[in-house]
């Protein structure tokens, strides 16, 4: 009886203590998952990551630095691109989900499968590039997982005390801080808000398993402007307004901008009136831009102009009114008549390019 006794409580004794540590080991799991990775999503074209989420990728690696966390990243459809290179720019994996049926963006689709990644991979921060799909799917991914989100960063969070992204709002005027509390933290980064750069190192390339639903829109057909370079990715923008007097005389924009392998760009009502395509039209209303350098020609630089195009790092304006608004924005500002001062530049960087 005694010895039946003991054995039970030896039993009992043994029990708990398998208790307690299962009980610890989830507990370090679980303070583990706080801030187990960062995983960047890796936005493709053609089976090429773009330039913006190369951005993006430098960002989160220097993000889960850190942190004391891994950084991974995660790309849907078919890539064509050895990922293993990826690893340069400070990624120790990345997860791949090469369904052709995630060649085209589909953002409910896309939401789904990258929600089950950050479930799978235990990722508590996230970044997106802020493009089409960082804005049609971050924004959904915050909502399933009930994560907060800032998006437009143009710096790197601020973690000595909480988790504070910066970004820019009132179209750039002003500066906000904001704290993000959930355990979960979605960042979207502005393109051209943080540099490019590499190390020695690969990626380790590991296939997951998600599960696609079927899209709920079908894409019928797909008009790709070839030939030239993305509005948003260039590093030089070329861009005209209404000074220019007509479409005709726009080969004083689209020269220096073959010449510098710039994309090009015009003022809205340059658009309106049908003198270029509305893909160019950067601005309050169009596309917002940040290239290394931009080109203002006959732009008079209104307050909805300048609300797409003032974070770019070094803005020449070209005028013949010295009371033109866009020189208080600019960096070099030339007063004179675009007609006669647009061929002298033509011929310099072609002299410039000539090396002579
Ligand atoms: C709600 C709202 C949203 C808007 N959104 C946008 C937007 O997203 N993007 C945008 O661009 N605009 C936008 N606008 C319009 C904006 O207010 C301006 O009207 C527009 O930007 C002016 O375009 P512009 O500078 O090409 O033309 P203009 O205002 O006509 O200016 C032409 C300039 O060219 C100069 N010029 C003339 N001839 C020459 C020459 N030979 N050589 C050199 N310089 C010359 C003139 O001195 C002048 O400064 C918006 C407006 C509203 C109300």
């Amino acid at each position: 009886m005694a010895s039946s006794l003991r054995r039970t409580l030896v039993l009992l004794v043994l029990l708990s203590s398998i208790k307690f540590i299962m009980v610890r080991v989830l507990f370090v799991r679980a303070s583990k998952n706080i801030l187990m990775s960062v995983l960047i999503f890796l936005d493709q074209a053609d089976g090429q990551i773009r330039k913006s989420s190369l951005e993006a990728t430098c960002y989160g690696a220097k993000v889960a630095e850190q942190l004391g966390v891994a950084a991974e990243a995660i790309v849907l459809g078919s890539v064509t691109e050895d990922l293993t290179s990826l690893g340069k720019y400070g990624i120790q994996k990345v997860y791949t989900v090469s369904n052709p049926a995630l060649d085209q963006l589909d953002a409910q689709v896309f939401t789904k499968v990258i929600a089950d990644a950050v479930i799978a991979s235990g990722a508590t921060v996230i970044v997106f590039s802020n493009n089409l799909c960082g804005k049609s799917v971050a924004p959904r991914l915050s909502v399933r997982l009930k994560a907060g989100l800032v998006t437009g960063a143009i710096a790197l969070p601020d973690t000595s005390n909480g988790f504070v992204v910066k970004k820019n709002v009132f179209s750039g005027k002003a500066f906000a801080n904001i704290a993000i509390n959930t355990a979960i933290k979605i960042i979207s980064l502005n393109s051209n808000a943080y540099p490019i750069s590499t190390t020695d190192g690969l990626a380790v390339v590991a296939p997951f398993e998600a599960m696609v639903d079927a899209a709920k829109v079908q894409v019928s057909a797909v008009n790709k402007i070839v030939g030239e370079v993305p509005l948003t990715e260039a590093e030089i923008v070329v861009s005209g307004g209404r000074g220019l007097k007509g479409p005709e005389n726009w080969a004083l924009v689209t020269d220096l901008a073959k010449l510098l392998g710039a994309a090009t760009a015009c003022s809205r009502p340059v658009a309106d009136i049908n003198w270029r395509p509305h893909h160019e039209h950067v601005g309050q209303t169009g596309i917002a831009i940040a290239p290394n350098l931009y080109f203002a020609i006959g732009i008079s630089g209104a307050i909805q102009h300048l609300a797409g195009v003032n974070r770019s790092k070094t803005i020449v304006v070209i005028n013949k009114d010295p009371e033109a608004p866009f020189f208080k924005a600019a960096d070099y500002g030339i007063v004179g008549d675009a007609f006669e001062v647009m061929p002298k530049i033509i011929e310099a960087v072609k002299k410039m390019k000539a090396g002579s």
